[in-house]
């Protein structure tokens, strides 16, 4: 018995009772589902079949769902939460559910909303440190907000694989704003989709990642054939070697093949020996046997976002923070942003070093010049 099957199928079977297209009815929309592809709402509004998912997927919504609850109880023993799993309905767009709690902020003795997520490495890392984390985070919120405690909202992102949190903060003024510019809009337009008998247009196409992790995939793309590459033809110029020489290029390429895996084994693991010497030492070159190797540094930006706010006014804040973050060095150009806060509020710091061998004689050379 292998207790990983067991643990899949388990997950498998709750899942499938959880759920079945059969007599599944739903009036409402989620605050979740903003800014989805119109045509998987459309689809789930249908109760239309979805695809299987696996095991493992499904194990990884459980671990999310965890660590949601163990942020929860910290917040709890911390004596801040106020609220749980609090249900809003949000007539303006038709849109019910929950919003993971509300907190007590101690300065300004009122409460707050927050929503907790968890995400990978990569989404943790990919999340801008000056914009409200994603627009669907956004979205969700200030529905919440629109609808439920209307005070400032707080998003806060866990990272699974490091356990490294960053937040954001959305005053009410401006969620109002996204709510109107954003928000309204997108579930108007759902509404009148999911009056229609026929799906709307794909807004993606199928290697887009929105529709790789789509639940209606198969549904979508029924009966569109994949587009294949065209057959290989001869070309008209090309002149076919003779048997000799083929057979023995063939036995070159293999040979050589090989040899460039092993060569790359070898060169992987002196890497790893040169660069535990770097590692326990401060130094930015290495030579022994006549040759040297640098250490040439990579590195990556830091903000102080609590600086930069501090230093912004009500109205450059409000309108950044419906920008996307690149878009802070436009407000520069334009000066509504004093340069210098910027350059202030960034911190460099090292991300890590690659290894670049000196050619051979440079060193001499220089040497020369001087
Ligand atoms: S498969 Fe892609 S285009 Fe189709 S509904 Fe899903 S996200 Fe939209």
């Amino acid at each position: 018995m292998k207790l990983k099957d067991v643990i899949y199928n388990q997950l498998l079977k709750e899942e499938s009772g959880r759920r079945s297209g059969k007599g599944y009815k739903r009036d409402k929309f989620y605050p979740s589902e903003f800014g989805k592809c119109k045509r998987e709402v459309y689809y789930d509004f249908k109760g239309a079949p979805k695809d299987a998912q696996d095991g493992r997927t499904l194990l990884t919504f459980r671990i999310g769902d965890a660590v949601h609850n163990i942020i929860k109880t910290i917040l709890y023993n911390a004596k801040i939460m106020t609220a749980d799993e609090v249900k809003v309905f949000d007539a303006d767009t038709n849109t019910s559910g929950r919003f993971d709690g509300g907190v007590l902020n101690s300065a300004t003795s009122k409460q707050e909303l927050i929503e907790i997520k968890s995400t990978n490495h990569f989404s943790f890392e990919a999340m801008d440190e000056i914009e409200l984390a994603d627009d669907k985070y956004r979205g969700q919120l200030v529905v919440y907000m629109h609808s439920g405690v209307r005070n400032v909202g707080n998003v806060l992102v866990i990272n699974k694989n490091t356990s490294e949190i960053k937040e954001w903060e959305l005053p009410l003024e401006s969620a109002e704003a996204f709510y109107a510019e954003k928000v309204k809009p997108y579930f108007d337009a759902c509404a009148k989709v999911i009056k229609k008998r026929t799906p709307p247009v794909r807004e993606y196409t199928r290697e887009d990642w929105q529709c790789q992790y789509c639940s209606f995939r198969t549904k979508c793309w029924e009966g569109v054939p994949l587009p294949e590459a065209p057959k290989f033809e001869p070309k008209a110029d090309a002149v076919k070697p003779g048997e000799e020489i083929l057979a023995a290029s063939v036995v070159t390429y293999a040979r050589l093949k090989a040899q460039i895996k092993d060569l790359e084994n070898e060169l992987e693991s002196a890497e790893s020996v040169v660069k535990q010497w770097f590692d326990a030492t401060a130094e930015e070159a290495l030579t022994n046997s006549g040759v040297t190797i640098k250490r040439v540094k990579r590195t990556e930006s830091e903000w102080d976002i609590d600086f930069i706010k501090s230093k912004l006014t009500p109205e450059v804040y409000a309108k950044l923070l419906r920008f996307d973050a690149k878009l802070l060095q436009a407000e520069v150009k334009a000066k509504a942003i004093d340069p210098v806060i910027l350059e202030t509020a960034k911190k460099i710091k090292l991300a890590g070093y690659s290894l670049k061998l000196e050619k051979p004689g440079k060193a001499a050379s220089e040497k020369e010049a001087t």
